[in-house]
């Protein structure tokens, strides 16, 4: 990556507007999805939809792959290879594959080159390391017998994935399930389809053999199409809550098949007065509601702050979304995401509208932005004076806006952090080390991030979230163990 200049012209790319079935592109379709992209707008490509019988094939021919190729049977080693490899190939291709990734989604052109494409691969790579090192166990019997447990893949496993990180999101999903030596058939989300098609051809040319990884396009209903389908043994999904609770439904009415499901969030973040730096405290607040405007699972909506300090955040809050760079994806100085749909624009816009309504005070922005390119931008928002019967306040915005609350003591922000029904992440900033240990404990979120707001490159650490934010994990151990069934076994001397 030595002489690539970021920036690119959204024209020259070559889009692989295609399903990946049995380790070919394939262009059946039962109609055809204009994609546009969200920093101007445009129709950039036509998605081939799925139809029932196209489902089948795939799902059919991974089946077939499951049983007549080695991907399940050799040394997990030798998966583990394939795998790592794949990893090399995947962070040999970036210039190709983060434009790919960031034509048509949110994500900046240097962000896709300096994190999507990279954490992917080495997402891949991480799963790649378990192949050979869980197993099952012997376990304590009587001298005679000897008792044991042993993994076996499921078979074919869905993967059903949202658009806000395309590659990312996708890998977490894939990566686990191919690792442990299952076959998958993808769904990306029909808003942002294209980049794992590359993704899908660089598995062939690492060495996987066709049929393992397989990528079926359209809507909801391909998905839906595909956690019906009797050949499925397993269901991974992120997406919204509702979408969950439905694909739930579908593998009860159709199997029981295991699901997990990585959900929606309205995560907080809690600022004690003892913090050293507000300035560092508040570019991390910004941060974590900013980066791809706020499109992000674990985005951190609520600020939950001490209100000897709250005027003073606010404001260091405000002069950091000011120096966000509003522009199209591809174009290397841009920060400020686009909202992935005009669609969306306009739904985050009418959800503060109704804040407003119900009370609340716009603090900085509060408005489409008009970009010059033409595309959905949001201006970084703050919402003060506002609390939990608000819809801005209760509901996922799934955009740049923050609400701020404000807190007298401890026990007054655990309870202003407490949501009715989500349960994803949470931060606390303290210099406090036994208050920091009691939020830990007290709060009821997935993941707790304490004097820190996101994600690291510790893949070991698994996320996930609590009440209706999930059930189960991404990540870690128990991602790749979700994705192995175990059989028990007693053997008489
Ligand atoms: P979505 O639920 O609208 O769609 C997700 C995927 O499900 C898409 O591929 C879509 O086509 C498919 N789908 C829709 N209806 C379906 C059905 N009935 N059966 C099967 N599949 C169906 O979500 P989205 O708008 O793409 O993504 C945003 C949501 O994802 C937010 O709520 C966000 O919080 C959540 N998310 C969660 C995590 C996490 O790790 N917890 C990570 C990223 C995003």
């Amino acid at each position: 990556m030595t002489s690539f200049e970021p920036s690119f012209e959204p024209s020259a790319i070559v889009v692989p507007a295609t399903h990946f079935i049995a380790g070919r592109a394939n262009t059946i379709a039962n109609g055809a999805m204009e994609i546009r992209r969200p920093s101007d707008g445009q129709v950039y490509a036509e998605l081939p939809q799925a139809d029932q019988n196209l489902v089948d094939q795939a799902v059919e021919d991974a089946w077939h792959a499951f049983k007549s190729s080695d991907w399940a049977t050799c040394s997990p080693r030798d998966r583990a290879r394939v795998m790592r490899r794949w990893a090399d190939l995947i962070e040999a291709d970036a210039n190709t594959l983060a434009p790919l990734e960031s034509i048509g989604s949110t994500r900046p052109i240097s962000s896709a080159l300096q994190w999507d494409v990279p954490f992917c691969a080495e997402g891949i790579r991480y799963f790649a390391e378990y192949a050979d090192k869980c197993g099952g166990e012997v376990v304590p019997t009587r001298r005679d017998q000897l008792g044991m447990t042993i993994t076996e893949p499921y078979g074919v496993v869905a993967a059903i994935a949202p658009w806000n990180f395309p590659l990312v999101m996708a890998s977490w999903k894939i990566a686990p399930a191919l690792a442990a030596g299952n076959a998958v058939v993808l769904k990306p989300s029909e808003l942002t389809p294209f980049s794992v098609v590359r993704l899908a051809e660089l598995a062939i040319a690492a060495g996987m053999p066709p049929g393992i990884f397989n990528i079926v396009q359209g809507d909801g209903r391909v998905g839906d199409a595909l956690c019906r389908h009797p050949l499925i043994s397993k269901v991974t999904f992120t997406g919204s809550t509702r979408t969950g609770a439905a694909i739930m439904a579908a593998c009860a009415e159709t199997g029981t098949k295991p699901v997990t499901l990585e959900l929606g969030g309205k995560s907080p973040q809690l600022v004690f007065d003892d913090i050293a730096d507000i300035d560092k405290v508040a570019r991390r607040v910004a941060l974590a509601i900013s980066t791809n405007a706020g499109q992000v699972c674990v985005a951190g909506s609520r600020l939950i702050v001490q209100k000897s300090i709250a005027n003073q955040m606010i404001d260091h809050i405000a002069a950091a979304f000011d120096e966000l760079v509003v522009g199209p994806t591809w174009q290397a100085n841009s920060t400020l995401s686009p909202i992935i749909s005009g669609k969306e624009l306009q739904r985050i816009d009418s959800v503060v509208r109704a804040t407003v309504e119900q009370g609340g005070e716009v603090v900085t922005g509060g408005r489409c932005l008009a970009a010059d390119s033409g595309g959905s931008f949001y201006q970084p928002t703050i919402l003060h004076n506002v609390d939990m019967s608000m819809t801005g306040v209760r509901d996922e915005i799934f955009g740049p806006v923050l609400c701020v609350q404000t807190f007298e003591d401890e026990e007054e922000a655990l309870q202003l952090a407490a949501h009715p029904s989500y349960g994803l992440s949470a931060g606390v900033h303290t210099a406090d080390l036994s208050r920091a240990m009691r939020l830990v404990r007290g709060l009821e979120a997935g993941t707790v991030w304490v004097n820190r707001y996101g994600r690291s490159w510790d893949f070991a650490l698994p996320t996930g979230g609590f009440k209706q934010s999930g059930i189960g994990k991404d990540l870690g151990r128990y991602a790749y163990e979700a994705n192995l069934r175990t059989k028990t076994v007693l053997i008489d001397f």
